[in-house]
């Protein structure tokens, strides 16, 4: 199998966030100075510039906000893999994170806005980062 394209590390922000992957934790971040769900990873907050975060782990259940099938990509990594769904997941949490919806037999009936997903990890090889993807909840 090839490998998809990875994280070029070092990764000063996002470091945390990979290297938890591997022990298939979904991490996100919440700002210490105001209500603010940060994500994706880095060293400030998108609503009030602070630089006091704090690490959370999700529980992985959310819903599909929008997706669109790519039907042929030839990228050696997804080129067997036939047509595949990329799609914007909204955690329960208050973050939406880019990812594929899998395990469905039929990406473009499969698949509706609004429908409930879980977490499903893509296994990148022994001891390397692991891929947060989705499934039907
Ligand atoms: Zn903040």
């Amino acid at each position: 199998m090839t490998m998809r394209p990875q994280p070029r590390f070092p990764e000063p922000d996002t470091q945390p966030f990979w290297d938890a992957t591997k022990e298939k934790k979904l991490m996100y971040q919440t700002c210490d100075d105001c209500p603010e769900v940060i994500f994706y990873p880095r060293a400030h907050c998108t609503q009030c510039g602070s630089l006091n975060n704090t690490w959370n782990q999700s529980k992985g259940l959310g819903t599909v906000y929008t997706f669109s099938v790519v039907m042929q990509s030839r990228h050696p990594a997804f080129k067997d893999i036939g047509p595949y769904a990329v799609a914007y997941v909204d955690l329960d949490e208050g973050f939406r994170i880019m990812t594929n919806v899998v395990n469905v037999k039929n990406p473009i009936e499969d698949i509706k806005i609004g429908m409930k997903v879980k977490l499903s990890w893509l296994d990148q090889g022994e001891g390397e980062i692991s891929l947060p993807m989705f499934e039907p909840a």
